[in-house]
């Protein structure tokens, strides 16, 4: 093959030109023989069929679904045969109930962390329709549909916010109309090494109400992950001062229960 480095462009733009035609030809092709290209959101596996959850059958079944033993507060699941965890009975938190699909384990630290940092957006629609469904299970009732928000400088580092890609999918799902009524005033972003108590001082005064028809409404509040509920705690209180009826949390996930006196640690 003669190397003229004149013509090593055109060549290369014919290169790619027959690959484009190669590639929506056998696109074109296996369209005809499947419907769509899916593949499971966790392990990348082919689905056969059109699903819902976009989960392959092997996940789905591996999935930390919460079971119906949980804790009426923050729906966390519970082992002894008791009505609230332990992380409830010592708080007292401004919003009526919590309630998700799973536990933050296994796959789900996986899904969250690829959505999160993988940049894979589209896993929030898989975990929209698992909370969604847990809001119908859970017979949880809500006029408006808002998320916890990021700072401009933490959304902008991201480059989206999971917990408004999340209540979008929701909002969509279960046709209510979605605001983005909550904003963040003050980076929080060291929160991940505090404890309960430090967690929410941190977050004091964090959160600024922007939208006056929350007013009477009762409203859910989207997150990605519940873990003291400190946030969710301090955006529902922002929401009630701003007149809101009523606030419900719903995540994706809510972690695992600590034994109480690890925070001392
Ligand atoms: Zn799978
Ligand atoms: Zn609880």
């Amino acid at each position: 093959m003669t190397t003229d480095p004149a013509k090593a462009p055109a060549r290369a733009a014919r290169g790619e030109k027959i690959k484009r035609m190669f590639k929506s030809a056998a696109d074109a092709l296996s369209a005809a023989l499947y419907p769509e290209e899916i593949t499971c959101d966790v392990c990348l596996a082919e689905l056969n069929e059109p699903s819902r959850f976009r989960v392959c059958a092997k996940c789905l079944d591996a999935l930390p679904f919460v079971g119906d033993d949980f804790c009426l507060s923050c729906g966390s699941p519970l082992v002894a045969e008791e009505e609230y965890c332990l992380r409830c009975q010592n708080a007292e938190f401004a919003f009526k109930l919590c309630r998700s699909p799973f536990e933050y384990d296994g796959l789900v630290v996986k899904m969250i962390h690829d959505l999160k940092f993988g940049g894979k957006k589209y896993i929030a629609e898989t975990l929209g329709a698992f909370m969604a469904d847990t809001f119908l299970k859970r017979e949880m009732f809500a006029e408006i549909v808002c998320f916890v928000p990021m700072t401009r400088e933490e959304e902008t580092k991201r480059g989206f916010n999971q917990s408004e890609l999340l209540a979008c999918d929701v909002a969509g799902r279960l046709n209510l109309p979605m605001l983005p009524a909550l904003v963040k005033n003050k980076n929080t972003s060291e929160q991940k090494a505090l404890n309960a108590r430090d967690r929410a001082a941190n977050l004091e005064g964090a959160f600024g109400n922007v939208f006056k028809e929350v007013k009477r409404r009762s409203i859910l509040l989207v997150d990605d992950i519940f873990t003291t509920g400190a946030t969710s705690n301090e955006c529902a209180k922002t929401l009630l001062k701003a007149g809101a009826r009523e606030v419900s949390v719903l995540t994706a996930a809510i972690t695992k229960q600590k034994i109480q006196f690890e925070q001392n640690d």
